[in-house]
C-alpha cells in the first residue's frame, strides 16, 4: 500500500486512517463526527468525550506533542490551550469554580422552606432540579424523594421543600441525608409537590404539545433526572431534558454516566457530597455543566443534526461511489451529530 494512499483515506475529524477509501465511507457513516464534538485545541482530533480529550492531552498514552503544548499552556478544567501561560494563569480563576461563590445564596439555601412555586412567563428558561430520597420497603433500599429543590440559571432557589413519601419511611440515611422524621411529618405531601413542578415545568404549555423548540416550557436540567422524575411521580418530555449524566461528551469513554461528584471534581474544579448532602449543592453543579456546555462557541450550521429532516438518511442519500470520490474533509463536512449539542440551547436553529 502506497502510504500516500492511507494519508487520503485518513478521517478529517478523529483522524484514523484506513487501508481502503470504502472502509471511510464506511467509518463515516456510523460516527456522526461533528463540529459539537470535544476538539483538541492544538491537533483539531475529534473525540467523542471530554474524557477521550483528556487522555489524548494527559494519558495515559497521550499524543506527545499535543501532551507537551498542554502541559504548557492548557488548561486542566476545560482542557482549552491557551496562547500563552500567563493567558491560561488568567483563564483558570474564572474556570476553577467553588461551592462557596454562590455565598449568599448557599446561605439561604441552608435556612427553611420555599415552598411556594410560581408560574409565571418570566425569563427562566432552563430550570435545575435535585432530589435527595430516604429508604423504603423491608430493607431500606428502595428510594423515597423526601426533599427536593429547585433552581433558575443564576443559582437562586425557586423552590424547596421536604416531601411526604406515600409509602413508609424504614431508613431515613441520616449520615448522608440529615433527614429525621419530625422533618418529613408535616411536610408537603408527594402527590402535592408532584403537581407544582409538573405545573412549573410545562409554564401553562399542554404537556402533549411541548416540542423540542420554542413554547413556554421551561428546560430541565438535571443528573440522573429519570430517576428523579420516577420518584416524584413526574412525567416531562425528553426533548426538554438535559440530563449530565447521559449526555454523550460528558460520559466515560466506556459509555458509562460519570458520578455528578466526579464531574463537578473534573469540569469545575471544586468537591461535592461530602458529609450531609444537600439537593442545593447538586443542582448549582448541574446548572454549572449545563452552563458551561451550553456556552461553547460551536459553529453554526444549517441542521445540526443527523435526525434532522433535512438530513433524512444523512449519507445513506448519497451514492457510494460519490462518497468514495468525496475527500475526508467535505466527507466531514457533510457529517452530522447524533445528540443533541446543548449549545443549541442558546442559538436559534431552524
Ligand atoms: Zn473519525
Ligand atoms: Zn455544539
Ligand atoms: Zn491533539
Ligand atoms: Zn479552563
Amino acid at each position: 500500500m502506497d502510504p500516500s494512499d492511507t494519508l487520503r483515506n485518513k478521517c478529517a475529524a478523529c483522524y484514523r486512517q484506513f487501508n481502503r477509501k470504502e472502509h471511510l465511507v464506511e467509518h463515516m457513516r456510523t460516527s456522526y463526527h461533528s463540529v459539537h464534538e470535544p476538539m483538541c485545541g492544538y491537533c483539531g482530533k475529534r473525540c467523542r468525550s471530554f474524557e477521550s480529550l483528556r487522555e489524548h492531552l494527559i494519558g495515559p498514552l497521550p499524543k506527545a506533542e499535543c501532551e507537551r503544548v498542554f502541559r504548557d499552556r492548557g488548561c486542566d478544567i476545560c482542557l482549552n490551550i491557551f496562547s500563552s501561560r500567563n493567558a491560561v494563569r488568567v483563564h483558570r480563576d474564572t474556570c476553577q469554580l467553588s461551592y462557596g461563590n454562590s455565598g449568599l445564596l448557599h446561605r439561604f439555601a441552608s435556612l427553611g422552606i420555599q415552598d411556594d412555586l410560581r408560574i409565571d412567563s418570566g425569563k427562566t428558561k432552563a430550570v435545575a432540579l435535585a432530589c435527595k430520597m430516604v429508604g423504603g420497603g423491608s430493607d431500606g433500599s428502595l428510594d423515597l424523594c423526601a426533599k427536593v429543590c429547585i433552581i433558575d440559571e443564576y443559582e437562586n432557589i425557586l423552590f424547596r421543600s421536604y416531601v411526604k413519601p406515600h409509602l413508609p419511611v424504614t431508613h431515613y440515611r441520616y449520615e448522608t441525608t440529615g433527614i429525621r422524621p419530625e422533618y418529613l411529618r408535616d411536610a408537603m405531601p408527594l402527590r402535592q409537590v408532584q403537581r407544582k413542578i409538573q405545573d412549573f415545568l410545562c409554564n401553562g404549555e399542554p404537556i402533549w404539545k411541548i416540542r423540542p423548540r420554542g413554547g413556554k416550557a421551561r428546560i430541565l436540567v438535571g443528573h440522573g433526572l429519570d430517576h428523579d422524575l420516577r420518584c416524584l411521580e413526574l412525567e416531562y418530555p425528553a426533548v426538554k431534558t438535559r440530563d449530565t449524566a447521559t449526555y454523550p461528551p460528558l460520559m466515560k469513554t466506556s459509555k458509562l454516566s460519570n458520578s455528578l461528584k466526579y464531574l463537578t471534581r473534573a469540569y469545575l474544579g471544586y468537591d461535592i457530597q461530602s458529609g450531609i448532602q444537600d439537593p442545593y449543592e447538586d443542582c448549582v453543579a448541574t446548572m454549572r455543566l449545563y452552563r458551561r456546555m451550553r456556552s461553547q462557541p460551536h459553529r453554526n450550521e444549517n441542521y445540526p443534526l443527523a435526525t434532522d429532516p433535512q438530513n433524512k438518511n444523512n449519507f445513506a442519500s448519497w451514492r457510494q461511489s460519490e462518497l468514495e470520490r468525496m475527500s475526508p474533509d467535505e466527507l466531514f463536512a457533510i457529517s452530522r451529530s447524533d445528540f443533541y449539542c446543548w449549545c443549541l440551547d442558546s442559538k436559534d436553529y431552524a
